[in-house]
């Protein structure tokens, strides 16, 4: 008899002919997850299992397990011989104190002499002898299930532990997250990662008037990603020469409108520079005034290399900052440090900007040495 954990994986059974390619990839994830742990990893019969681990860590290796994008559940089982006596046996120990259960029995190896319904009453009757208690078919407070393999293995186990879903780390390639110091776009960070991106992050600070501590925030914030997604390569950009030449030059209305256009120029020039297919922001529809359909439309007008992606835009607040608190990010986010947004605020931005009207107002300035500079001052921060 020995401790093992069960794993099950998601979506990749859509996948047809490239289910391998995800699966290695998933697997590979899995392995440098438990880096530094001793376990064994095996495929038997349509079941990945995790054996050969300290017993003391098991809490924790199921911790990092939850946590590999593209497991959907797990569950720490007992393993035995799959003879009848030594499942019978081991259910023996099964202690119950007054909870009602039902036994569930899957057997996977028909050579097993006896039939799942059967084996499962028989299993029941084993446990009442054990315990004061009752059995409950519709209504369980505890799930014995009894998973009987063809390597002649059988599988005791209670819970499904869920897991994140989504698809392997790497699997979709690499994107540009937009990180600001708020409560969407490390939300927006996750959610795309879930679908299998590695992610890098853009940061633009508006040093002297956002503090050395807002920075500190959003390197907090991608570390707390890092869980999720693996190693973070941060670029830190210096708008402030940007903004103050938009304040001086364009009318105040427009300051957020060619603010974000400028910022999606310089993300898709970092997109390039590093091999990233696509640009993630935390914008949700209709929250402020540069979230509406115009304005997103205006922002997006600028560049046409990479998609952007808004994995929260048909999320409403509560939803995004549940998802927040879920991911550990939520009370980072909210620690009171300026953004780069927040300096140089007009009163009354503009909720539905024209293409037009933003060209005219930029044709004051000097675009490409403005972006240029920007480019040139980028500062890196590798967050692992
Ligand atoms: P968040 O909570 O992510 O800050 P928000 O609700 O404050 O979002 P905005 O300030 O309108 O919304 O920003 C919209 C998106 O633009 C952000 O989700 C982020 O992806 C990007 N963004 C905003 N400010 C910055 C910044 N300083 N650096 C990098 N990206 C930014
Ligand atoms: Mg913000």
């Amino acid at each position: 008899m020995s401790k093992v954990i069960l794993l099950r994986f998601g979506e990749l059974y859509l996948k047809g002919k490239n289910r391998n390619i995800f699966e290695r990839q998933l697997i590979e994830n899995i392995k440098t997850k438990l880096k530094g742990e001793k376990f064994e990893f095996a495929y038997t019969f349509g079941r990945y299992i995790i054996s050969g681990y300290e017993q003391v860590r098991e809490d924790a290796i199921v911790k990092k397990l939850q946590i590999v994008f593209g497991l959907h559940s797990l569950s720490v089982a007992t393993e035995v011989d799959a003879t009848i006596e030594d499942i019978q046996s081991e259910v023996s120990k099964i202690k119950l104190c007054n909870k009602s259960f039902k036994v569930n029995v899957n057997r996977a190896d028909k050579n097993f002499p006896i039939k799942s319904m059967d084996f499962a009453a028989e299993l029941g009757g084993v446990v009442l002898d054990n315990n004061e208690c009752k059995v409950d078919l519709y209504n369980p407070q505890v799930v014995i299930n009894v998973d009987i393999r063809e390597n002649k293995k059988a599988y005791i186990y209670f819970e499904n532990i869920m897991c994140q879903g989504g698809l392997p780390l790497g699997s979709a390639g690499k994107a540009l997250l937009l990180l600001s110091g708020g409560i969407d776009s490390p939300v927006a960070g996750y959610l795309m990662s879930k679908r299998g991106l590695e992610i890098e992050a853009l940061h633009f600070h508006s040093y002297p008037y956002t503090s050395e501590r807002a920075k500190e925030k959003v390197v907090e914030l991608a570390r707390k990603l890092t869980g999720y997604t693996g190693k973070i390569k941060l670029h830190v950009v210096s708008f402030t020469k940007v903004q103050e030449a938009i304040h001086k030059n364009c009318v105040p209305e427009y300051m957020i409108t060619i603010m974000r256009r400028i910022m999606m120029r310089i993300a898709e020039r970092i997109c390039e520079q590093n091999n990233l297919g696509a640009i993630i922001t935390g914008e949700s529809l209709g929250q402020v005034a540069s979230q509406t359909m115009q304005s997103m439309t205006v922002t997006g007008n600028v560049i046409n290399r990479v998609p952007i992606f808004r994995p929260c835009i048909a999320m409403d607040k509560t939803e995004i900052m549940d998802i927040a608190n879920k991911i550990d990010t939520y009370e980072t986010s909210i620690l009171p440090y300026e953004d780069c947004c927040t300096v140089f605020l007009p009163k009354y931005p503009v909720i539905k900007p024209t293409i037009e009207k933003a060209e005219k107002e930029e044709s004051r300035l000097n675009l490409n040495a403005l972006i240029e500079e920007c480019l040139a001052g980028e500062e890196i921060i590798v967050i692992e």
